[in-house]
């Protein structure tokens, strides 16, 4: 909180006093997201290479100095963050590329990379002596704010759409949040959700909306380039939604860039499900994001009206990357060979970027020398029924070793 300059809006430019309490422009109300800004003179003493070697604390809150949370809070919350970056290098001359790197955000407590954000949330949350938190998810942001809450003892109300996985649903009875499963789309599911959290005034975790979230998401980046030792891949490949985890992504490389840390900033290569693909098409027509159709089996992207769309935008523009769409048979293909070639689980927009990455490479975007960090975003076991679509079905078998002798040539 200390190094936190004050906030700016992404729609008028404006800035806001860092003591200001409204989460989104107080000019341009509820599409004024903000983008928190910090003092990196002053931090570039503070976060060099040598202070990140003798940091032993290894979770997402290495990184708490240049982030927007009052470190008090920090303590007692579940282990976020820090998870392994994998050379992945059978895969990587699978998919064609000098070299390919796997950041597994599906082994954070909750299984995907939203712990990152959830986390941030409650300290916010217990900051500000709010006692519930609520939001509106596809799945995971709920799952996990269900779960971090859990842990520091905050109540959660959840609106989920119907479409939601089991696995994520489980996840949030078993952490004890008050779950509404709304009957709708997400659009109606966030549409309620506010409605709610103005109505009994809880503490509001849509990701879009709280500049403070994106904070904790880019941490993925400052591993990524810490775990590569500051010398960092070509591309990153990320998976987009409502696009503040790509948001995050580029910040978080923005910050290593501007505290001295690394040269420069990896081009990022955002995807998306060819039945929802809102962000793609805003960038081949270079028009502003239209509401789409939500139409892909990878439900923690199916997102039609991305609510950070100018964070997602300039994440790709501002990094010199580009966007590519994939289809959802692409998607339960890229499942099974990242399972099978690296032992990684990814639910469906968990692996969506390597579908992306496989496609980008076959139309020359990604070009054979070139290295790659690729972020898989969630677990799959949060959705076994499109795991087993994409994993084909196992030998039947009668108990008899010659019935077996067949099937092991
Ligand atoms: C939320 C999520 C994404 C996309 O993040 P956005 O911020 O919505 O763009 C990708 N993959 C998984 C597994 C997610 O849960
Ligand atoms: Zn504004």
């Amino acid at each position: 909180m200390k190094y936190v300059r004050n906030y700016r809006c992404t729609l008028c430019g404006e800035t806001f006093d860092r003591e200001e309490k409204s989460l989104t422009c107080p000019v341009c109300g509820d599409k004024g997201i903000l983008d928190v800004e910090y003092d990196y003179e002053a931090l570039k003493g503070v976060l060099t290479r040598d202070f990140f070697e003798a940091n032993d604390n290894y979770t997402m809150w290495r990184y708490q100095d240049v982030m927007s949370v009052d470190d008090r809070f920090i303590k007692g919350t579940l282990r976020v963050g820090w998870t392994p970056l994998y050379e992945a290098n059978r895969l990587g001359d699978v998919v064609g590329v000098k070299s390919l790197m796997i950041k597994d955000e599906g082994l954070n407590p909750t299984a995907s990379l939203k712990d990152r954000a959830s986390a941030v949330a409650v300290v916010k949350a217990m900051e500000e002596g709010y006692d519930t938190v609520a939001c509106s998810s596809t799945g995971n942001a709920a799952s996990s704010l269900a779960g971090n809450a859990a842990r520091v003892g905050l109540s959660t109300v959840i609106f989920v759409p119907e479409r939601a996985p089991q696995g994520k649903l489980a996840q949030l009875l078993i952490y004890g949040a008050k779950v509404i499963s709304v009957q709708g789309d997400y659009r109606d599911t966030f549409e309620l959700s506010k409605a709610a959290i103005d109505h009994w005034g809880w503490y509001n975790r849509n990701a879009a909306i709280n500049p403070h979230l994106v904070e904790g998401k880019k941490t993925v980046a400052l591993e990524i380039a810490e775990q590569m030792n500051w010398q960092v891949s070509d591309w990153v490949v990320v998976s987009v939604g409502d696009g503040c985890t790509i948001g995050g992504v580029y910040k978080g490389f923005y910050d290593c860039y501007m505290l001295g840390l690394i040269n420069r900033i990896p081009k990022i290569l955002g995807v998306q499900a060819e039945g929802c693909c809102p962000f793609y098409t805003a960038y081949l027509s270079d028009e502003p994001l239209k509401p789409t159709e939500e139409n892909t089996l990878a439900d923690s992207i199916s997102v039609g009206i991305p609510r950070n769309p100018v964070k997602g935008l300039n994440a790709v523009k501002a990094s010199g990357g580009t966007w590519i769409t994939v289809t959802d048979e692409a998607i339960l293909e890229a499942m099974k060979t990242l399972g099978s070639s690296e032992g990684i689980f990814g639910e469906p927009a968990g692996v969506t970027g390597l579908a992306g990455l496989i496609k980008a490479v076959q139309e020359g975007i990604v070009t054979p020398d070139e290295s790659v960090a690729m972020i898989v975003t969630g677990n799959g076991l949060k959705d076994v029924k499109n795991a087993l679509q994409a994993a084909g079905e196992p030998i039947k078998c009668e108990p008899d070793i010659e019935a077996l002798k067949p099937y092991m040539v």
